[in-house]
């Protein structure tokens, strides 16, 4: 497969080796890199993306969520073209900061107030750091196979020397047993708690609300501070999944799809943390960013949230992507093959592995070459998606390219059925 890969994409070959003098691995962006050689794409349109060697892809990676609006959709385009006609680095307000604040607070009932950054590792950093300054205690509770930022990446091996200057203490997520336990031992020194409803990163592993429940009152009970993370997960319901849960934490951060397509990052919760914020409060925090209030991403999130992904549009969406993953689903059992996509709506991840997974330990006897093998597979067969198996649906993604998928899925498993 390899072998086959590198003859398909000589191009994009010659593109890394020109990168990999100037970038370290030819990479900016962890996330991308792919052994051999990842391809490089030149444009991108509706759901498909162009590769320099001149192949077009089914686009279902979704810019790891943040492209939900596909590519050059007419309303955000008009957005960001009105955007550049009145200038874009202004040194001052602008109303469409406001537009899209007011879009966020009428969404997330447990955000009163918000503020912008430029990326959801930003907005993690802020939140983390307004929760351990207000609850006056050091640590900070994230969990296994949890992903913030790539200073707040928490899967099992995987963090690397950088690390954010916290205190960190790792849990086991969807324990609540094990998670409760921790937390009661350090109670008098733990005051945040960051947790994805759902890991995205760690796999599309949903939190059960039972657990963000005693999450919820444990943080309660003894005064520390609860932060989702909805950076990928504030586009299974208007409001979020702690909408669905109906579980409201004290700080949300968002991301991704929310800036319309570009940089972004936002952290927001209840006015009376949040007026911490307020320049006119004695002792405010601080929090500056030439770029929090970016004209393109104000302009284009104000227009997607106001326009595109309204309300009534998030609902049918995800069904559709429960409805996908449910194909895929009876694929890999009629065939019984060891694979299940993982997820919830719009949003799945797939796994050479067979029982339940409740958190990122139940995964540790998947078969990982499978799912390279898989991934090179869907290449070939013109899908795009993550070398890790992140499937993410964007709008413009409808039953033809699901069909194509379908096909792809299939004739991966009859090829690994037949190799082994
Ligand atoms: N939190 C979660 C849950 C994420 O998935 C990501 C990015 N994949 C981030 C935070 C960091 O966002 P960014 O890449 O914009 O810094």
């Amino acid at each position: 497969a390899i072998a086959r890969y590198t003859a398909a994409n000589p191009l994009s070959l010659a593109q890394h080796r020109a990168a990999a003098q100037v970038l370290p691995g030819g990479n900016t962006r962890s996330v991308l890199f792919s052994a051999p050689f990842p391809i490089t794409l030149t444009h991108a349109q509706g759901c498909r993306v162009t590769s320099l060697d001149g192949r077009s892809y089914v686009d279902f990676l979704g810019e790891y969520t943040a492209g939900l609006y596909g590519h050059s959709n007419p309303v955000l385009r008009q957005a960001i073209v009105q955007a550049l006609e009145g200038g874009w680095v202004m040194g001052g307000h602008i109303r469409a900061e406001q537009e899209l604040a007011s879009l966020i607070c009428e969404r997330f009932t447990s955000i009163e107030l918000v503020r912008f950054a430029n990326s959801g590792t930003e907005a993690n950093l802020y939140a983390i750091s307004a929760a351990k300054a207000i609850s006056g205690k050091p640590e900070v509770v994230v969990f296994e196979g949890g992903y913030h930022g790539g200073v707040f990446t928490f899967a099992a091996g995987a963090p690397g020397p950088l690390t954010a200057p916290f205190d960190f203490v790792r849990a086991p997520y969807n324990d609540c047993e094990g998670t409760r336990a921790l937390l009661d031992k350090r109670a008098d020194t733990i005051g945040t708690i960051v947790v994805e409803p759902m890991q995205g990163s760690g796999g599309c592993i949903a939190a059960d609300r039972a657990f963000l429940q005693m999450l919820r009152e444990w943080a309660t009970a003894h005064g520390a501070l609860l932060i989702f993370d909805e950076v990928m997960t504030s586009r299974l319901a208007p409001g979020g999944l702690q909408q669905v849960h109906g579980i409201e934490p004290d700080l949300t951060t968002l991301g991704k799809y929310i800036g319309g397509g570009f940089s972004f990052g936002a952290f927001g919760g209840r006015a009376e943390l949040m007026r911490r914020f307020d320049p006119t409060q004695p002792g405010a925090f601080g929090h500056a960013g030439t770029f929090n209030n970016n004209v393109f991403t104000m302009a284009a999130g104000a227009a997607g949230l106001r326009e595109v992904y309204t309300t009534s549009v998030v609902g049918p969406f995800n069904a559709r992507g429960d409805a996908l993953r449910e194909r895929l689903n009876a694929i890999a059992a009629e065939a019984r093959f060891p694979m299940q996509f993982l997820g919830l709506g719009s949003m799945m991840n797939v796994h050479m592995h067979r029982g339940p997974v409740r958190n990122v330990r139940d995964l540790a006897q998947s078969i990982q070459a499978l799912r390279e093998l898989f991934y090179f597979h869907m290449l070939e067969r013109g899908v795009w998606l993550a070398r890790r198996g992140m499937i993410n649906l964007s709008l413009p993604l409808g039953e033809p390219e699901f069909e194509e998928l379908e096909a792809a899925v299939a004739s991966f498993v009859s090829h690994a059925n037949a190799l082994a």
